[in-house]
């Protein structure tokens, strides 16, 4: 995910590129190939790179466990500064870093790894309705309907039963 960024002219220049997960050290809860798709807008003072991210996901949802993959997409943009007064590569807010004037590459594979880590959703469900396992017997009760009583406690449930008798 590097680029020689002097063999390019200014202008707008198009770039893909395509990295298995594991080589990104990701591969934990992503499947297959990282996709970057990426525009730089170079001139002789600045860089800016916009660039689209698309990777699978694997996940096991948080309420019936049950395991899936994900497409996930996310878009990142990152402006390079070429400039003598500052130190090589250092950052100083997220997405801005200098480049001295002798630098030739761009590395984006730091940047893609911390945008495909910002992906992550706190909670995980396989489905909005996902409907869990039973509390009782355990099965997937998205899958399979138990005869369970579920003793919902809940109060408001409760003073409606009681009316009704
Ligand atoms: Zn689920
Ligand atoms: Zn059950």
């Amino acid at each position: 995910m590097k680029i020689k960024f002097p063999n390019y002219k200014d202008g707008l220049h198009h770039f893909d590129f395509e990295t298995d997960v594991e080589e990104l050290g990701l591969k934990e809860k992503f499947v297959g190939n990282v996709l970057l798709n990426c525009m730089m807008d170079k001139s002789s003072t600045q860089i800016v790179i916009n660039c689209n991210l698309l990777i699978k996901a694997k996940f096991a949802c948080d309420r019936c466990m049950a395991e899936f993959e994900k497409d996930i997409k996310t878009d990142f943009r990152l402006i390079f500064f070429i400039t003598h007064s500052r130190s090589n590569g250092e950052e100083s807010e997220s997405g801005i870093y200098y480049l001295s004037p002798d630098e030739d590459t761009i590395d984006l594979t730091n940047d893609t790894v911390e945008n495909i880590l910002l992906t992550l959703p706190m909670k995980i469900l396989c489905d909005e309705n996902c409907k869990g396992l039973c509390y009782v017997c355990g099965v997937n009760k998205n899958e399979t309907e138990c005869s369970c009583e579920v003793e919902t406690s809940n109060p408001v449930w409760d003073k409606l039963l009681k009316l009704k008798k």
